[in-house]
């Protein structure tokens, strides 16, 4: 029987190095290296990435997960144009970002290469929804984004052109957008759960895109650029932009104080900010003290001309010297550069303004001790109020008639780097490792040379008509052995390797996916039932990393064994 194939194998692609690889250079390969070598991707530059079919096969089984979530929730599917004109991102004040790819056309027009689209989106729904009889509404897409990243790195985890799902959503008030935040992070949590590996979501600080309230979404791993922090007693998971800690009892307070300078937007308070010299000042913690803070002028010089320019009017000024919690009387501050008679004067003290770090007290229940984990992000939550409906103008008329700015949010899935982030952390010495449900094959099929070889033509087909992705050899399969074949199908993270051969009417099947879950596995509900009948016998070895689980099954139960072991995997 000729066998053609419709996803070449990564040989079949003329790539000598998937030959070269054993365990130990495996295991020294990074992520990025070992896609490649295996034929997932080509990196042609530092930073891009072309996608290779079997690449391509598990961006597509992704894509179709969030397809499904995304639906789910009313979801309408668009895609804008890759181009923008820079009109639209003058208007937001994003035009100015370093890291927007920007060009120019024959005319000398402006237009960058879209990160996100809050902009071009807004200005669309603007024009197409008046009524809040058509809210709320979300419009999402799955699109190639860009950003001109300056040191492009690790193939898909930081590209300078990447594939990401990007969503917004539409509301009449504030209760509804928050309603539909907290729905797209239920639909969040089914797309990880989906992809098996265990993840976290973080309260984080919402940077570039504006808003207050935004969660992250993580993969823990210690080769992530992350850090979080996680409270021992409260399980509160925060970036460490946004976690609040307080010192222990027993921990020596910081000797020397630096200081950073900050105006309240009315100019009439100058904010002074005392930390500990060496740690990492974060100046929004001092926005539940001292609201109004303009965090956007940072020069101390301006700020302080600005605080004085007025001889006048010192009679209204004030000065707020706001003291970090792990500063003491004696530290050793730094001289006040305003003379204390120009405004009243007050002292905060006890209030955390750095990033946390290990082993401090959780700000938020300052009973349990936070831990730091490193981590992958991989996904973005924001409800961003009207930061874009306001400087774009974009409004609706309401119930009363009168007319009002949208409050939106976004939701971001880094899609090829959700890729990356999956390869890592599933990855070892074998070889990549797929969840079932993303792999680019369920199952290779294997024949011992030889072997009864009518027998393997008919089960192959009945795989097939079952619906399983099996992958299919376009080699001269006469003189691989069984041992190369199966070592191949593992390196490429196929989870389950089925062999036909002296044990028929059995037939062996290899584990090489992983079990995220322990319990209630669907394996080991059929294995009660279905042992004697399928004449089922399992080896487990966890020492024997090669083959771990190994399944031997009569071919009346082989469809039924491999349906459930898949369901876990
Ligand atoms: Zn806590």
């Amino acid at each position: 029987m000729l066998r053609v194939s419709k996803v070449p194998r990564p040989c079949s692609w003329g790539l000598e190095g998937f030959k070269k690889l054993n365990s130990k250079v495996i295991s020294e390969l990074p992520t990025h290296e070992l896609l490649q070598k295996l034929g997932y991707i080509k990196q042609p530059n530092a930073g891009l990435v072309h996608w290779l079919p079997l690449g391509l096969s598990v961006l597509r089984s992704i894509e179709n997960i969030i397809h499904k979530r995304m639906r789910e929730i009313d979801g309408i599917e668009v895609s804008l144009s890759t181009l923008s004109n820079s009109d639209v991102w003058k208007k937001t004040g994003r035009w100015n970002n370093n890291e927007l790819f920007k060009l120019k056309d024959s005319k000398q027009n402006d237009y960058c290469l879209v990160p996100t689209c809050e902009e071009e989106i807004t200005a669309i729904i603007n024009n197409q929804i008046n009524s809040y009889k058509n809210l709320p509404l979300m419009v999402y897409q799955i699109t190639r984004k860009y950003r001109d990243e300056k040191r492009p790195r690790a193939g898909l985890l930081r590209g300078r052109e990447f594939i990401m799902k990007d969503a917004y959503s539409f509301h009449k008030d504030e209760e509804d957008a928050l309603f539909f935040f907290e729905k797209v992070n239920e639909a969040y949590k089914k797309i990880f759960s989906d992809l098996k590996i265990p993840f976290t979501s973080a309260k984080a600080d919402s940077g570039d895109i504006g808003g207050n309230l935004s969660l992250e979404w993580h993969y823990i791993h210690n080769t992530g650029e992350d850090t979080l922090l996680v409270c021992d007693e409260c399980n509160t998971v925060s970036n460490v932009e946004v976690a609040l800690s307080f010192p222990q009892e027993d921990t020596k307070l910081a000797d020397e104080a630096k200081v950073k300078y900050y105006l309240t937007k009315d100019n009439n308070t100058l904010v002074c900010l005392y930390y500990p010299a060496g740690r990492t000042l974060v100046p929004n913690f001092v926005s539940e003290q001292v609201p109004d803070v303009d965090f956007t002028k940072t020069n101390e010089d301006e700020i302080i001309s600005k605080f004085l320019e007025d001889e006048e009017s010192f009679l209204t000024k004030q000065i707020v010297r706001v003291m970090d919690c792990r500063l003491h009387d004696r530290s050793n501050f730094p001289d006040m550069k305003v003379p204390y008679h120009r405004g009243s004067f007050s002292t905060l003290t006890d209030i955390p303004l750095v990033e946390a770090q290990e082993g401090e007290i959780c700000g938020k229940c300052e009973n349990g001790t936070l831990k730091a984990h490193k981590s992958i992000e991989v996904g973005h939550t924001f409800y961003l109020g009207d930061r874009y409906s306001k400087s774009m103008n974009a409004q609706f008329i309401d119930e009363d008639g009168i007319s009002k700015k949208f409050l939106m949010g976004c939701y971001g899935i880094g899609v090829s780097r959700l890729i990356a982030a999956i390869a890592e952390v599933t990855r070892d010495e074998i070889g990549l490792n797929w969840p079932a449900v993303i792999a680019p094959y369920h199952i290779t099929v294997i024949h011992a040379p030889g072997e009864r070889i009518n027998q393997f033509d008919l089960i192959f087909q009945e795989l097939k008509n079952q619906g399983f992705k099996i992958e299919e050899d376009v080699r001269d399969l006469t003189n691989i052995s069984v041992g190369k074949k199966l070592k191949e199908s593992k390196m490429l993270g196929i989870p389950l390797q089925i062999i036909v051969g002296k044990l028929f009417p059995k037939i062996e099947i290899e584990v090489r996916g992983k079990r995220y879950i322990t319990k209630e596995l669907e394996i080991e509900k059929l294995f009660k039932e279905k042992e004697k009948q399928y004449q089922w016998e399992i080896i487990k070895d966890i020492n024997n990393k090669d083959c771990p689980e190994k399944h031997i099954v009569h071919i009346d139960g082989l469809v039924d064994v491999i349906k459930s072991l898949l369901k876990d995997l």
